[in-house]
């Protein structure tokens, strides 16, 4: 800090000194000295003062320059009315392309989340189709079973996925205890008494009041019989059915909605059906959207260790 404010001063005094010889003036009184130091950064002032005015005086002519026209400030300073009218022009049309910009973006922004929306409606319309709940891996089955009872009321815990010791989780409702065990089998799989002897074991050694045991097949005569006599519910592929239309209720619609991406409008295509473009009603083409049926984001989680999977619930029992 203090060694260029030195060398500036010493710059300063010796251009007064310049200043000062080439008026001739001698430098040999005190006085002298000191003008000679004040005049330094009078003449400095003075060299940027006038570049200063140059430019100023440079913009300002510049802003009498004629335009295509030949009216002298024709743009900058609106003086022909041909060149005003053509920047109102300019600048609407910005300012269309802008909102335009926007609209479209906005339109986007719907129409993908309307694609989002057909995609976990189309899931949870196949729920309710028990084929599709054949086809399930097994833990999305088993979490599908698992977010099910919670939508009726359960307090769930998911138990880890390998190793569950004949169930796959433990459920509460009005502070009893259940465990849960499901099972993801073919039509002609049936559920038989010793498998839910085994969930019955597993049922006594988690000390809880009674077991629900799910299936996407059926339960053998004898596997019901044993069920009344150990106090095990039994929900086969049927009944997974109507629990889940219960869950998530809705006909299926039967058709696809998308967004048309000029104008916004809402329009269907048939689910079933093979047309690749629709027309809006004001002629726009939508080409098909590709929605696959996919859970919606809070329905499928990652098995968690039991602990912290908890939730609580408010249950009634129907
Ligand atoms: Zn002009
Ligand atoms: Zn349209």
């Amino acid at each position: 800090m203090i060694v260029p404010l030195f060398w500036g001063f010493v710059l300063l005094a010796v251009a007064g000194a310049a200043v000062l010889h080439v008026l001739g003036v001698p430098a040999d009184t005190s006085a002298e000295f000191w003008f000679s130091i004040l005049i330094g950064p009078a003449a400095v002032s003075a060299i940027v003062a006038v570049i200063w005015s140059l430019r100023r005086g440079f913009r300002w002519l510049s802003t009498w320059k004629r335009c295509p026209h030949g009216i002298m400030g024709g743009v900058v300073r609106s003086k022909c009315p041909v060149c005003v009218e053509q920047r109102k022009r300019e600048e609407e049309k910005k300012r269309e392309e802008q909102e335009e910009r926007t609209r479209k973006a906005r339109i986007s922004a719907d129409s993908e989340k309307l694609c989002q929306e057909e995609s976990e409606r189309l899931y949870r319309e196949q729920l309710a189709d028990l084929r599709r709940l054949r086809d399930m891996d097994p833990l999305e089955f088993e979490l599908v079973v698992c977010r099910m009872f919670e939508k009726l009321g359960y307090r769930v815990e998911h138990t880890p996925f390998t190793n569950d010791g004949g169930k796959d989780a433990l459920m509460w409702r009005n502070g009893t205890k259940c465990v849960l065990e499901c099972k993801r089998y073919r039509e002609g799989n049936h559920v038989g008494r010793p498998e839910l002897q085994k969930f019955f074991a597993a049922m006594k050694e988690e000390r809880a009041s009674w077991g629900v045991f799910v299936t996407t097949s059926s339960f053998t005569d004898t596997a019901k019989e044993y069920s009344k006599k150990s106090g095990l519910e039994l929900v086969d592929g049927e009944g997974l059915a109507q629990l889940m239309e219960q869950v998530y209720p809705g006909t299926p619609t039967n058709c696809v909605r998308a967004m048309c991406p000029d104008c916004g409008e809402v329009v269907a295509f048939s689910a079933s059906g093979d047309e690749t473009i629709v027309l809006c009603s004001r002629g726009h083409v939508v080409p098909r959207p590709i929605v696959r049926p996919r859970p919606p984001h809070d329905a499928i989680e990652k098995p968690h260790h039991p602990r912290r999977h908890q939730r609580r619930y408010a249950f009634h029992r129907q």
